[in-house]
């Protein structure tokens, strides 16, 4: 068996670094992020020479410049991701008839008799490699290995610009010397619970007792033990769909304490995340948003839609009743947008056609193609315009379930 796991490197960063036309290259200190005099703005990539500093993405703007104080700082640009996105796919795709798109930057090909027509799998790993730096100016890093961990943690052991082997007779080498957050899964709470039983490094994890482990952890302490090992059964199966939602979210320039306010930045997130489900030619099955306080808690409510949809004017429609729903007079401070139950069958034919749903896609294709070409700020919605929240800081393009 063998995969692979190709990683585009500091991803948005990379993109910034390529499209400045020779303003800055890899080298230069340069984050990606918010607009740094409003409040609360994160890091959302950085180039190397950032990231050495303990820079991370997520981390708040002025932590980030007391480290690296000389920092560029750069904002996001969605659109440019995602086209830089859909040239890698499909450069990958060229290698695979299985591929399952992770993210806007992450890729995982099965390779499994793909041998015999593109030659052993590091060799197509270091094609993909150099093809992705010539046509796109961008680095990866490519994990090959046994299963899909093997894979994805080949891609995360070396980076930028490399591809690293993992397999059953390198693993315990490789991998079990590793903290256990290395592994696929572990998160900040996992990690805390496996040190309290004095579990540190994957190898540890590993050897110990999987029984104590599903005493601890449940369900999941069976994966974990099973990961440590190498061992993974995931495939991805054909035409199977990873995209499992789409989200946006913004902080406001102030805390919002009326319904017409609300719904404005809503209006903003739910274009910006029905252009994207459009790019990815994806319709959303599920709606729904979400409130965060000034005192940082947060609820959400979300409905299924009666025909899945790409539509701006559609998916608005039942985000604003969600948002009278949820709305009841308390100041908000951050709202977000997530559309899920992603599929991509082509559109059912309507029962009864209607004018209007044809007449908004129409608005819709004729408004991308403007903003792809002229950016995004070239035509506004009236609705978004009557208020200004002009702060992006949460940048989730894809929601990882
Ligand atoms: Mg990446």
């Amino acid at each position: 068996m063998s995969f692979l796991h190709v990683d585009l490197n500091s991803f948005y960063a990379s993109c910034a670094v390529v499209e400045s036309g020779g303003a800055y290259n890899f080298d230069t200190p340069l984050m990606v992020c918010g607009d740094p005099k409003r409040r609360h703005g994160i890091v959302l990539a950085a180039t190397y020479p950032v990231k050495r500093t303990g820079v991370r993405a997520g981390m708040p703007i002025w932590e980030a410049l007391a480290r690296c104080p000389n920092a560029v700082l750069v904002a996001p640009d969605f659109r440019l991701y995602m086209r830089y996105s859909d040239s890698f796919m499909r450069i990958v795709r060229r290698y695979s008839p299985l591929i399952m798109r992770y993210g806007i930057d992450e890729a995982y090909l099965d390779y499994n008799g793909c041998e015999r027509i593109f030659g052993s799998a590091k060799d197509t790993a270091d094609r993909i490699r150099e093809r992705v730096k010539k046509e796109l100016g961008l680095t990866v890093s490519v994990g090959v290995g046994d299963n899909m961990l093997m894979a994805k943690m080949g891609s995360d052991y070396k980076k930028p610009d490399a591809v690293t082997e993992i397999n059953a007779s390198n693993w315990q080498e490789y991998i079990w010397p590793l903290p256990v957050q290395s592994l696929m899964y572990v998160g900040k709470a996992t990690a805390g619970k496996l040190r309290s039983i004095g579990v540190h490094t994957v190898g540890e994890l590993a050897l110990s007792s999987a029984v104590l482990l599903k005493e601890v952890f449940g369900i999941c302490g069976q994966t974990l033990w099973k990961n440590a090992n190498g061992i993974d059964d995931t495939r991805i199966l054909p035409g199977a769909e990873p995209q499992k939602g789409v989200s946006k979210s913004i902080t406001l320039s102030h805390n919002a304490s009326t319904l017409p306010e609300i719904c404005s930045a809503l209006l903003m997130q739910t274009e910006d995340v029905a252009y994207r489900l459009r790019a990815l030619k994806m319709r959303a099955g599920v709606v729904g948003i979400h409130f965060r306080y000034p005192d940082m808690s947060g609820e959400g409510r979300q409905v299924s839609l009666a025909t899945p949809t790409f539509v701006t004017a559609e998916l608005y429609e039942s985000v604003k009743t969600l948002a009278g729903v949820l709305f009841r007079g308390r100041p908000v401070r951050q709202v977000g947008v997530r559309v899920a139950k992603l599929s991509c069958e082509p559109e059912q034919m309507p029962l009864f056609p209607s004018e209007a749903h044809e007449r908004r896609l129409r608005l819709d294709c004729a408004t991308d193609k403007l903003r792809d070409r002229y950016g995004a700020d070239v035509l506004k919605r009236a609705g978004t315009l009557c208020f200004e929240h002009d702060e992006i800081d949460e940048f989730s393009p894809f929601v990882r379930v």
